[in-house]
């Protein structure tokens, strides 16, 4: 039985830097530290930055004062302004990457008629972007909106940082026939490619597999759905926990893969998961060979 963890798994560039600035930033700072929305996808370590005293919210309500750290997905200009306004210290760890979308986006609102992005339209970095484009931005999350959109002389198109390559590159193509004049930008992180390309390959080589990570998590969902469609035998699990022998039955290679946000930690307490299952279950077949 092998257990492997796909090459380029877990915790990308961006969501480490942000930890480690959150992190500093505790020590540095004597009030209320917060992060706005969880820094990673894992339970665990939002449990330990609590311990440390750096607290994740979703809102500001209800708070007065402290330090406001946002995510490596970045916010919009607006939300920045309001922190301002409402006179919080603000530590921005948005990733230099997201940043460059962003300043992207602003300089084609200045040119473009539209703005297309293609992600989710609730996902944080998305929303930030949007707040970029000065109302020319239309957030298209699938080919079937693409197809309703009207014909137009000229108009951009880019991606949210963790989009899925083949999805862009169909809306891309939707968007040439009905556009004049069409800009096309791959904004797609090296980081997620690196991810899907690592476990597309391990979903090849395995019989069973373990995605973990959030499942809020948009890069998390995409790399489920990469390895489920070439491994039906494929689970999405936020945490260890969640594996049950029956996940295991039969499996002989397993494999084991995550988001950008889901943290080493998480990936270790799935192997050691996985190997006490596989203990039990060797323990069982010694017992039962013993009584025959
Ligand atoms: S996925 Fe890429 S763009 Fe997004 S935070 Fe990580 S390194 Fe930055």
């Amino acid at each position: 039985m092998n257990i492997s963890i796909a090459k380029d798994a877990g915790l990308c560039y961006g969501v480490q830097r942000a930890l480690n600035i959150a992190k500093s930033t505790r020590k540095k700072k004597k009030g209320p530290v917060y992060t706005l929305g969880n820094l990673v996808h894992n339970p665990q370590v939002i449990e330990e930055l609590k311990k440390q005293g750096i607290r994740s919210v979703e809102n500001l309500r209800g708070l007065k004062s402290g330090v406001i750290i946002t995510r490596s997905h970045g916010i919009s200009p607006h939300l920045y302004q309001q922190l301002k306004k409402r006179k919080f210290e603000v530590v921005d760890t948005t990733c230099p990457i997201v940043k460059k979308i962003q300043s992207l986006v602003k300089s084609l609102s200045q040119s473009e008629e539209e703005i297309i992005i293609v992600g989710n339209k609730n996902h944080p970095e998305t929303k930030g972007l949007i707040g970029y484009s000065h109302q020319k931005g239309h957030v298209v999350e699938n080919s079937t909106q693409a197809k309703t959109l009207p014909h137009k002389k000229k108009r951009a198109v880019l991606a949210q940082s963790t989009q899925d390559m083949d999805l862009f590159k169909k809306i891309v193509s939707i968007l040439l026939d009905k556009t004049k004049k069409l800009s096309v930008y791959n904004t797609i992180c090296k980081a997620t490619l690196t991810h899907q390309k690592s476990t597309l390959h391990l979903a090849s080589r395995v019989d069973t597999l373990f995605i973990v990570g959030g499942k809020n998590s948009s890069n998390t969902n995409k790399l489920y759905k990469i390895s489920k469609k070439v491994l039906p035998n494929t689970f999405f699990i936020e945490r260890a926990e969640e594996i049950v022998p029956s996940m295991l039955k039969g499996a002989q290679n397993i494999g084991i893969s995550g988001g950008a946000s889901t943290p080493p930690e998480a990936l270790q307490e799935t192997v050691e998961k996985i190997n006490s299952f596989l203990q039990i279950q060797h323990q069982r077949e010694k017992s039962v060979q013993c009584q025959s």
